[in-house]
């Protein structure tokens, strides 16, 4: 038995699409360091997935990379099929992969607006409803787990906090919001947990340029003074695979060094 955190596992098999580089691939990570097996889901990196599935492997956990745009529906039949073909039943589901695609409203193209939704808001429905369908197959398996399956979104600070010339993010992950909260009010009563994680700044290719060019101003905005790790969104992610979190339903784990507390109005405003 593999204990991480006093999170265990074990016995389980875990989706994590976007799994080949940062927040993704810490969770595949810290998932199998609890003892489950992984699918690294990735759009076109082979390398890096097969970097991830060699990580997982040193963990002595199962690991296969299957390629899937999950924006695209026939893609993600295909990727749960071979997964359940390769791994055997999926317990957990993380939603991870997403993109930006920021512009000036006013430069903003509808080529911008459908990419940024396509992936990080359709794309969640498309793996949310598929891991719902397999988790219905496949059954309770109490051996393993209280609940039938745990599915987890990928969401951001900016669920709740507005971000000027970002509005297709923004609105794409104000959507998860609610996608994760009404799938979760719907499938509960099946005993199929339904969770976001909320990230704040994490050090990813996808702020690269904006650490790079604009730290200070970053670090502006979170109070306790560090940009996060990959690793400080898996080990979430993990706890809210696990029965340490069975009771947690329908619910937003931030991760994000304080900065959903408004650090400008410290002092006044
Ligand atoms: P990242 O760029 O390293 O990871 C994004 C991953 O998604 C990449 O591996 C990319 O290949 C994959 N991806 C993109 N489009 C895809 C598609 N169509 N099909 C399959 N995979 C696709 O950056 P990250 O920071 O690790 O981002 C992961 C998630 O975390 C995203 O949903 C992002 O919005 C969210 N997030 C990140 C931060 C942060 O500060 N890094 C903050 C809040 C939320």
């Amino acid at each position: 038995m593999t204990i991480s955190h006093g999170i265990d596992l074990t016995g389980q098999c875990a989706i994590v699409t976007g799994a080949s580089t940062g927040i993704g691939e810490a969770a595949a990570i810290e998932l199998a360091r609890a003892g489950a097996d992984i699918v690294v889901n990735h759009r076109d990196s082979h390398d890096d997935a097969a970097d991830t599935v060699a990580k997982v492997e040193a963990l002595g956990r199962r690991a296969v990379a299957i390629q899937a745009d999950i924006s695209k529906e026939e893609d993600v039949l295909r990727l749960f099929a071979e997964s359940e073909a390769k791994l055997g039943p999926i317990d957990i589901v993380f939603s991870n992969a997403g993109r930006q695609k920021d512009a000036k409203i006013g430069d903003m193209t509808l080529d911008d607006w459908n990419a940024v939704i396509g992936v990080n808001l359709t794309g969640a429905f498309l793996i949310g409803r598929e891991a719902i369908k397999h988790f219905r197959k496949k059954g309770l398996r109490e051996d393993v787990s209280r609940a039938r399956g745990k599915l987890i979104f990928n969401s951001s600070v900016h669920q709740i906090i507005a971000w000027a010339f970002h509005v297709n993010y923004a609105a794409s992950k104000g959507g998860i919001h609610m996608l994760m909260q009404s799938l979760a009010q719907e499938v509960s009563v099946e005993k199929i947990r339904v969770n976001s994680v909320a990230p704040g700044a994490i050090a990813t290719a996808i702020n690269a340029e904006e650490r790079a060019h604009n730290l200070e101003g970053m670090m502006r905005l979170i109070p306790y003074g560090r940009v996060g790790d990959p690793e400080d969104v898996g080990r979430a992610v993990a706890w809210l695979a696990s029965d340490a979190s069975d009771y947690v339903v329908g619910q937003t784990i931030f991760v994000d060094g304080a900065m959903t507390l408004y650090p400008e109005f410290r002092g006044n405003g």
